[in-house]
């Protein structure tokens, strides 16, 4: 039997979504950025959407509420600003509070000057990003007014004292970039009063808790990584009076930091017991947990979207001290807000789905069971769930996956001989010249979509109007002068919606909304069951377009690593056998192509890079060592003769270069138009083995490279890379693009590589 416990407090998130259950924030932000609306009506939409979410939290039980994890735009950005670490470009145009901010976030052009957003960056291991504070010789730390004390005096005037939360000192050096020379001791003194000041600050208004978020802290820490978090936080801590202090971490577990977390004076710890639950259990196990701290034990997954198994959770529970606070394990930032707006998922399956309201309640049964045990309602209901199978398994899928061997991820023979009997059959001029696959999506081929989705059109209207346009652009791509060419897309609203909607295995939600970037949401399909492809998914499309033209086409797929990775994965498998569903799912379109005449096919892999594990170590083990077999998989059976490509929208592969040249493709195309002459040296001396088209112009901004410029970029290429392993093409597909400017860009290229060839 469990005790109950002393004091009262039992349950908290460590924040929730912000966006607004029907993307309010979002709705209102972009008015206001085209003036339809003024600052104090969008300042009355975020008020609403904050009391809403409270009340939602409070009806649910949650006993400590956080504020703080409201943002116009970023949280990180939002310390920033609270701490005046604004670059004195921004300070420069003399705007308001909010408007100096949204410059920070997005840039700004207007009559007191033009200046760039702060740089984004992916968030961890999530898809959501923040912008990188900039440190540098002007930066005068001090505390501001901003966010802060304001939304935790507004909770106050709702009745409830809430735990302000922000982006601890540590964590924000980790993440900011440091110019002029700075270095990280240079902002220590300044960084540690301001600290104590806001803590201070708090404890006067009646908080009684704070969050300070350290999620830096699972990453590999080094001595002096520790040294720093110590110095940063000795002093902040002697320094806090009555106010209690949470170091919260997420995305991971505290292994290295463990006990100097411990060692110093925190009110409370947050432990990640998801994505960090085997190293923080046996970190307990091995130092104990002190009594005069309070444990904030993540045991709901703040990431995925399924219903939690209480008699796992329960399992957890009975290995933390029964003292712990119930929390999630992150944000709740990172899922959608409720299920009760879904109606296309039948209310069957519905059930084993939880978004951020549903696991508020979930908390809340927890703390009832680890009372009540197992004879909780909440438990009995739970188990029943969970004793009724989600899906028909795929046996004979699963069998073929697990009867796998060496020679069905093996493509023979060996590249290089591949690629010389490539050579002949595809008899290609030097520097072959290619895209990455889609061109504009103009309106026009936007409201086709929608209108075959909306019974407006048949689907005959549908594919004669694309079918045109695939026409169209072959004939651009032909008079451009290009070698190797693509259909263009336009059938596809999304990269990976695309392939889930087509293979068995998906569900998709309506209003399952998760905030990418600041007004930009991502509504990930979710990988429901056992995948399979059931029917050829692009073959028509691509074999209309061969059939249009004498140049080679080039299929195009999106790989299974990314299909993976901007879904929302099964929690009742690994990822690795999803991946490897999805990969064979893929294999069959492949070979589907290879019989249609298709010589070359490009796998997409845009996302493989984005979720390497966060500590080093486990970059292998724990990833690359079934990712890259994994894309292996969708390609080892094609002939010799048929090339296959694949592209990455980056180009810091540099620490993982064998693991690309061991993905084994043909031919792959990365984004360098930025002259990362680093990863060409880099390439250079690893003797990288498959065939390069490092981008030769930025797709990410309107602006029509010269030909001056792209001859002197090819050049920088050849200096490092053999002419005969490189292709010439954009860095990136084209789709975000205007038509005129990527007509005017790639005849640059084409110009520019034409001259080239004429040296040789
Ligand atoms: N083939 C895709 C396109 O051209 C690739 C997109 C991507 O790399 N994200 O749009
Ligand atoms: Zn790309």
């Amino acid at each position: 039997m469990i005790m109950r416990r002393s004091f009262n407090m039992t349950k908290t998130i460590i924040g929730y979504p912000r966006i607004g259950e029907h993307r309010e924030l979002k709705f209102a932000t972009q008015k206001y950025f085209k003036h339809q609306i003024t600052q104090a009506e969008l300042q009355t939409t975020a008020q609403q959407l904050r009391a809403k979410n409270w009340n939602t939290i409070q009806q649910a039980g949650i006993d400590q509420i956080p504020t703080g994890d409201f943002s116009f735009f970023d949280t990180t950005l939002d310390t920033a600003k609270l701490l005046n670490i604004v670059p004195k470009r921004y300070q420069d145009l003399g705007l308001n509070d909010l408007d100096e901010y949204f410059a920070l976030a997005r840039g700004y052009q207007g009559e007191t000057g033009d200046v760039k957003a702060l740089p984004m960056k992916k968030w961890f291991n999530t898809n959501y990003h923040y912008l990188t504070p900039e440190f540098d010789a002007d930066t005068q730390i001090k505390v501001g007014d901003w966010q802060l004390f304001d939304q935790f005096k507004e909770a106050k005037a709702q009745g409830i004292n809430a735990r302000p939360t922000l982006v601890g000192p540590y964590t924000l050096l980790r993440l900011s970039r440091l110019l002029d020379g700075k270095k990280t001791s240079d902002f220590v003194d300044d960084l540690i009063k301001a600290y104590t000041e806001i803590l201070n600050q708090l404890a006067d208004l009646g908080a009684e808790w704070i969050q300070i978020d350290e999620p830096a802290l699972v990453y590999d820490q080094s001595a002096e990584d520790l040294a720093l978090f110590k110095q940063l936080y000795q002093p902040i801590l002697a320094a806090k009076g009555d106010l209690k202090v949470l170091a919260q971490t997420y995305f991971g577990d505290v292994r290295d930091s463990y006990t100097t977390l411990l060692a110093l004076d925190f009110d409370g710890l947050g432990l990640d017991f998801n994505e960090g639950r085997d190293a923080n259990l046996q970190s307990l196990s091995e130092y104990g947990f002190p009594a005069d701290k309070t444990l904030f034990a993540g045991v709901i997954n703040g990431k995925n979207i399924w219903r939690t198994n209480y008699k796992q959770a329960l399992a957890l529970l009975q290995q933390l001290p029964k003292e712990a606070v119930l929390s999630t394990s992150t944000s709740l930032l990172h899922v959608p807000y409720t299920t009760q707006n879904e109606t296309k998922i039948a209310p069957k399956e519905l059930q084993y789905l939880a978004f951020a309201q549903e696991k508020l309640q979930e908390l809340a049964d927890l703390d009832a069971i680890r009372e009540a045990g197992v004879d909780a309602p909440a438990y009995q209901k739970n188990q029943a769930l969970f004793a009724t199978p989600r899906y028909e398994e795929n046996a004979a899928l699963n069998a073929k996956i697990a009867a796998l061997k060496p020679e069905d991820y093996t493509r023979l023979p060996k590249r290089a001989e591949r690629l010389a009997q490539q050579a002949k059959v595809l008899n290609l001029p030097p520097l072959p010249l290619t895209t990455i696959g889609s061109f504009p999506q103009t309106a026009a081929v936007r409201k086709n979509r929608a209108q075959l989705r909306k019974g407006e059109i048949t689907e005959q209207q549908y594919t004669e109007f694309n079918h045109a346009e695939v026409r169209r652009w072959l004939k651009i791509q032909e008079d451009l002068g290009l070698d190797v060419l693509v259909h263009g897309e336009f059938e596809r609203n999304d990269m990976v919606e695309y392939f889930g909607e087509n293979f068995a295995g998906f569900r998709f939600t309506e209003n399952g909304w998760v905030q990418s970037y600041g007004t930009r949401g991502v509504k990930p399909p979710i990988i429901w069951g056992d995948v399979s492809r059931t029917h050829p998914i692009t073959v028509a499309e691509t074999v209309y377009a061969q059939s249009q033209t004498d140049h080679v086409v080039k299929g195009m797929l999106t790989g299974p690593v990314t299909i993976l990775n901007w879904s929302f994965p099964r929690a009742d498998v690994p990822a690795k056998l999803s991946t490897e569903q999805i990969a064979l799912a893929l294999a069959d379109e492949v070979l589907d192509l290879e019989k249609h005449g298709i010589k070359v096919i490009q796998i997409d892999e845009p996302a493989l890079r984005e979720n390497l594990p966060l500590r080093k170590k486990d970059w292998y083990s724990k990833y690359l060592d079934w990712a890259v077999p994994a894309f292996r998989l969708t390609a080892a059976k094609v002939q010799p003769t048929t090339q296959i490509h694949t592209h990455m929208c980056y180009s810091e592969f540099q620490d993982i270069i064998g693991a690309i040249d061991a993905l084994d493709a043909d031919v792959i195309s990365f984004e360098a138009s930025r002259a990362d002459l680093t990863l060409l040296d880099v390439l250079h001396d690893t003797h990288f083995e498959t065939h390069v088209g490092p981008g030769v112009y930025d797709i990410h901004s309107p602006r029509v490279p010269s030909v001056d410029e792209i001859v002197s970029t090819i050049h920088k290429i050849l200096a490092r890379i053999p002419e005969d392993h490189v292709w010439i093409n954009p860095d990136c597909g084209l789709k975000t693009r205007e038509e005129p400017e990527t007509i005017a860009s790639l005849k640059n290229m084409a110009e520019a590589t034409r001259l080239v060839r004429k040296e040789r």
